[in-house]
């Protein structure tokens, strides 16, 4: 079997929002949107299977020229020579969801989800509700009570508003709400760039993260950026919750500092965003076992989780260190259905709080019929 084209799909389906969304890394500053809409990849093949993976920029010559004429089956070769993380100074590679296309055909080929090809772990995986904006304290003990009614266990929280104080407010009402039972993640969202953020320094970090201990509170995303690793490390030392990111990385290589230093306690690779895909995801979660780490993958919210959550699901499917996984939720506005829109069935979380891996051929999903 040969790969004869590759395809961008810019779908014309659009999810029209009721209101201004504006998640919580774009604050104070950044523009509020009301719509959001999906782009994917199509590897297309002389046998007449195609495979789908999330799109993350389109693909330059060299590797539009390594895939055009290449067997879908050489995808380690495709890894070591297209997303190995050499990048040069002029643009960041984001070939995962490429990769993610090649597995798809294999899996298709074969008539097996790709977690069963590769050696599966498990069939479920318990998802984590990730929710992205800044709300009234109010608004999000509502909120949290609601995602837990559709079965959630765990759910994320953003913090960096003007006043740490009020992030650490926002989490107390929480947690007095729903009691020891729900497991309480927080995001800082340290490593995002903008003009107007009122970044934390190391001591507000360790503050913030000695009163988090306080509540209970399970994991602390990105307190810091990420190049800190010296501080993030003595962070890591300091408290009892985990310290997690890493979201942004190009490639797994940035990881190597992370666990030599033990800045992490757990790695948040996103197999979309950077030259990480399933292969990257797998290859982190063995290095991260050689230092008794855990990886909790990244997953990017709005369009991207149609094709960037299955695929994450089949890859940790495969893992043992994985205890879950991220799943953007921000209810009303961003939902499991408007989020999959393009998909024949979403992804839904079962009531124990699980998400069930998709059996189907390749990464498990299809598209429905889109224009
Ligand atoms: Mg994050």
């Amino acid at each position: 079997m040969k790969i004869t084209s590759v395809d961008v799909i810019h779908s014309k389906k659009q999810v029209l929002l009721s209101e201004d969304y504006k998640p919580a890394w774009l604050e104070p500053e950044g523009k509020p949107t009301r719509s959001f809409g999906f782009s994917y990849y199509k590897i297309h093949t002389d046998e007449g299977i195609t495979g789908i993976g999330p799109y993350a920029g389109d693909p330059d010559s060299y590797v539009l020229s390594a895939l055009v004429g290449m067997s879908p089956f050489y995808i380690e070769w495709f890894w070591s020579t297209c997303m190995v993380g050499r990048e040069t100074a002029f643009n960041r590679n984001n070939y995962g969801g490429l990769e993610i296309a090649l597995w798809d055909i294999i899996g298709k080929a074969s008539g097996k989800p790709i977690y069963k090809l590769l050696g599966a772990h498990r069939d479920k995986v318990m998802a984590y509700a990730a929710t992205n904006r800044l709300l009234k304290t109010e608004e999000h003990v509502k909120q949290v009570l609601e995602i837990m009614s559709y079965g959630f266990k765990a759910v994320k929280l953003r913090l960096h508003r003007p006043n740490p104080k009020d992030d650490l407010s926002t989490v107390k009402a929480v947690r007095d709400a729903v009691g020891d039972d729900l497991i309480i993640l927080v995001d800082a969202n340290q490593n995002n760039r903008s003009l107007c953020y009122n970044y934390w320094s190391r001591k507000t970090a360790l503050w913030m993260a000695r009163e988090l201990d306080k509540l209970n509170v399970y994991l602390l995303e990105e307190p810091l950026a990420r190049r800190d690793v010296e501080g993030l490390a003595e962070l890591a030392d300091s408290v009892d919750m985990l310290i997690a990111g890493g979201e942004h990385s190009a490639n797994i290589y940035e990881f190597k500092d992370h666990l030599f230093k033990g800045s992490f306690d757990v790695l948040q690779p996103d197999i979309r965003l950077g030259d990480i895909g399933i292969t990257g995801i797998r290859k982190t979660a063995i290095i991260a076992d050689f230092f008794n780490k855990i990886l909790i993958p990244h997953v990017s919210s709005t369009g991207s989780v149609a094709l960037g959550l299955p695929a994450t699901l089949q890859a940790v499917a495969t893992i043992e260190n994985c205890p879950m996984i991220e799943y953007p939720l921000d209810p009303p506005l961003l939902t499991a259905e408007n989020q999959q829109l393009i998909l024949k069935e979403p992804i839904l979380i079962d009531k124990d709080g699980f998400l069930k891996v998709p059996e189907k051929p390749g990464i498990g999903v299809e598209i429905d019929v889109v224009v």
